[in-house]
């Protein structure tokens, strides 16, 4: 398909969305149970449930528009993920291991910040005022985790890898 409508764009910009929310729905159970800080494991799993709501979110809006999620895999997350397990992979410290999977996890919600935050540009744009009220909701929510890491991480977790 070419894209060449704002609109044809928007689409495959979900499409690419929706690819990235699956695919963290597949990493933050392996997360949770990989984190040591307390604190960090019920934000890993809270996010879990609230990504689950984030998908329902995308599909409502494929309704709405019709046309199916499926078709597109989202390179950049498969990357941010790959680059967060082989973190994981390599064994450190579990305080080392929380600093290292909230700076992974951090960097998946900015992803998601900017791309939540042109779809519902887009939206507005497109005059689907409806769509972008969904994506409004999950731009504040993913902004929400990202806040809520960076507690974690000044507050614990960054003094607790340091002091070994
Ligand atoms: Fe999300
Ligand atoms: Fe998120």
């Amino acid at each position: 398909m070419e894209i060449d409508s704002l609109r044809k764009l928007y689409v495959e910009e979900l499409k690419d969305l929706y690819s990235a929310e699956k695919q963290i729905l597949q990493a933050l159970p392996r997360m949770a149970k990989k984190a040591s800080n307390e604190l960090l494991q019920k934000a890993f799993q809270e996010h879990l449930e609230v990504t689950r709501m984030q998908v329902e979110r995308l599909d409502r809006i494929f309704e709405m528009l019709g046309k199916s999620p499926r078709g597109k895999k989202c390179k950049g997350m498969e990357g941010l993920i790959e680059e967060g397990e082989d973190m994981m992979k390599e064994g450190a410290d579990p305080d080392v291991l929380d600093a290292a999977m909230i700076a992974a996890a951090q960097r998946v919600e900015h992803y998601e910040i900017a791309a939540y935050g042109t779809l519902r540009t887009y939206a507005n744009q497109l005059g689907l005022k409806d769509h972008a009220q969904l994506l409004q909701t999950t731009l504040d929510e993913e902004g929400n985790t990202d806040k809520l890491l960076t507690r974690i991480a000044e507050s614990r977790v960054n003094r607790d890898a340091e002091v070994r």
